[in-house]
C-alpha cells in the first residue's frame, strides 16, 4: 500500500496558489538540506476527497528559518513564531502552519506533552492520535506527493475505522477520547473495537484533564457540522458524564440542535446557544458546578444562568390573563439568547407564544417621552428615570397611555 503518490490529488483538490506554495516550500526546504512534509488531517481529507485547506507542514529541521526563507522568496508573510520551533505563514489568503518534526513525552497523564527532542518524520508520526491522522506526504523534490503510511492509515480509511497507534494512547492524553468520537461521527466511521475497549478502560483519565482543555474539546465538538451526533455518542460512552455527572444528551436534546440549525440556516448556531441547549436540563446548582469546572467565560456563564432562570419563569409566562406589559416586564431582563433557547426548548404553547410576541413586537415598542423629557419635568437623573420609563412603557403596552399627553399626565401623577 505504501509508496503511492498523491501529487495528482494535490493538483486536483487544492487551489493553484496552494499547490504552488507546497512545491516552492518543498524546493526551499531542500535548499536548506531539510525534508518537508504535509501531515495530519489534510492528508486524511485528501485521501477521502473531503475539502480541507488547513495545511500543516512538518520539517525535519528549522521551521522558523524555512518560513522566513519562504517569505523572503515570495509575497508570503511570517505571522507567528514560537519558541517550540513552529511558525505560521500567510500565503495569499491562506494561513499555513509549519512545525519542526518532534517527539513528545508525557510526564504525567493529562499534562500537556513536553517536547522531548526534534526528530525525523517517523518519530513525529508515532506521537499522533489515530492511524488516519498519522500519515504524511513528501513535499521536497523528487519525492513530491509520495505518501508515508506506517500505521495502516489508508487501510483504516477504507475500512472506516478510528484506531489508536498504541495501548497507552488515552492514558497519555485523554482528550483523544473526545477526538475519537468527533472523527467517528464526522466521517461516519466506527471507533475500532480494541480502541473502543481502551476508551472504556481509560475513561477515568478524562479526570486528569484540566477544565480549560476539556472546554476546548467541547467547543471543538460544538463546531462540528452536526454536533448532536458526537454529543449523543459521548453520552452513550459515558464521556459526557465526565464533564458533569448530571449532564445528559438524549434524543430530545438532539432534536433541539437540529431544529435550531434549521431555523438559523444559513448561519451557524452561536456556541453559547448550543451550550445553553446542552445544559437545559441542569439545576442551577449543577450549572454552577459545570461553569466552574470548565472555566466557562463569565459572559457565557451569564447567558446559561439566565436561560435556566427563564425556564423557571415559564409557568408564570404561561398564566392566563397576562397583559402585554406584564410579559414585557418578565422578559426584558433576559438576554436574547436565553429567550431564544427557551422558545426552542419550552413545552408550554402559551409561554412560547408570549416569547414570540415579545421578540417580534413588545421589545421594539418605545415610549413617547425620553429620559431628557423626564428630567426636564423634574425627575432626578439616575435610577428614577429608568424606572419611570419602564412604567410608561408598560402603560403603553397595556393601552393605558396611548399618547404623549397621556404619558405626561402619568409622569405628573407618579412624580
Ligand atoms: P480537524 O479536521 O479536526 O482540524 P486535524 O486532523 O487537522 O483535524 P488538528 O487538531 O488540527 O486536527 O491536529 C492536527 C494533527 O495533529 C492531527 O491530525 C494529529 O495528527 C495531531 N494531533 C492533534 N491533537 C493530537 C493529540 N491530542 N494527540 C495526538 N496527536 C494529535
Amino acid at each position: 500500500m505504501n509508496n503511492i503518490n498523491l501529487a495528482k490529488q494535490i493538483n486536483q483538490q487544492f487551489p493553484v496558489e496552494l499547490v504552488k506554495f507546497l512545491q516552492l516550500a518543498g524546493v526551499t526546504a531542500a535548499g536548506l538540506q531539510q525534508r518537508l512534509f504535509l501531515v495530519g488531517g489534510v492528508v486524511r481529507d485528501l485521501l477521502l476527497e473531503r475539502p480541507n485547506l488547513d495545511l500543516d507542514l512538518v520539517v525535519e529541521g528549522d521551521a522558523i528559518r524555512l518560513a522566513e526563507e519562504m517569505a523572503r522568496l515570495e509575497t508570503g508573510k511570517v505571522i507567528a513564531r514560537s519558541r517550540f520551533n513552529t511558525a505560521k505563514i500567510r500565503w495569499e489568503r491562506w494561513t499555513v502552519d509549519i512545525a519542526a518534526a518532534r517527539a513528545e513525552s508525557y510526564t504525567q497523564p493529562g499534562a500537556l506533552p513536553s517536547i522531548q527532542s526534534f526528530c525525523d518524520i517517523q518519530n513525529d508520526l508515532i506521537r499522533r492520535d489515530f492511524s488516519v491522522n498519522a500519515m504524511a506526504i513528501y513535499l521536497d523534490p523528487p519525492r513530491f506527493g509520495e505518501l508515508i503510511d506506517r500505521y495502516e492509515g489508508q487501510a483504516d480509511l477504507k475500512r472506516g475505522l478510528i484506531r489508536v497507534l498504541h495501548d497507552k494512547s488515552f492514558q497519555d492524553d485523554a482528550t483523544r477520547i473526545w477526538r475519537a468520537v468527533r472523527y467517528e461521527q464526522r466521517l461516519n466511521f466506527k471507533i475500532e473495537d480494541h480502541t473502543l475497549e481502551l476508551i472504556k478502560r481509560d475513561i477515568d483519565y478524562l479526570e486528569t484533564i484540566s477544565g480549560d482543555r476539556l472546554r476546548g474539546e467541547l467547543e471543538l465538538c460544538l463546531e462540528e457540522e452536526k454536533p448532536e451526533k458526537s454529543l449523543q455518542r459521548a453520552d452513550d460512552l459515558g464521556i459526557l458524564a465526565k464533564l458533569h455527572p448530571d449532564l445528559k444528551f438524549g434524543e430530545s436534546s438532539a432534536r433541539f440542535f437540529v431544529k435550531a440549525r434549521g431555523r438559523l440556516e444559513p448561519f451557524s448556531i452561536p456556541e453559547e446557544f448550543e451550550l445553553a441547549l446542552l445544559v437545559y436540563g441542569f439545576t442551577p446548582e449543577h450549572l454552577t458546578e459545570f461553569n466552574v469546572l470548565l472555566k466557562i467565560p463569565k459572559s457565557v456563564a451569564l447567558v446559561l444562568q439566565e436561560t435556566l432562570q427563564l425556564k423557571n419563569e415559564l409557568p408564570t409566562l404561561a398564566e392566563k390573563g397576562l397583559t402585554d406589559g406584564a410579559v414585557y416586564r418578565l422578559l426584558h431582563r433576559f438576554q436574547q439568547t436565553a429567550i431564544l433557547v427557551n422558545l426552542l426548548a419550552a413545552s408550554s404553547y402559551a409561554a412560547k407564544k408570549r416569547m414570540e410576541l415579545y421578540l417580534a413586537k413588545l421589545q421594539h415598542v418605545r415610549t413617547f417621552l425620553n429620559g431628557r423629557d423626564l428630567m426636564s419635568m423634574g425627575i432626578t437623573a439616575g435610577p428614577r428615570v429608568k424606572e419611570t420609563l419602564e412604567l410608561l412603557l408598560e402603560a403603553r403596552l397595556d393601552g393605558r397611555a396611548k399618547t404623549r399627553e397621556e404619558e405626561i399626565e402619568m409622569v405628573k401623577k407618579v412624580g
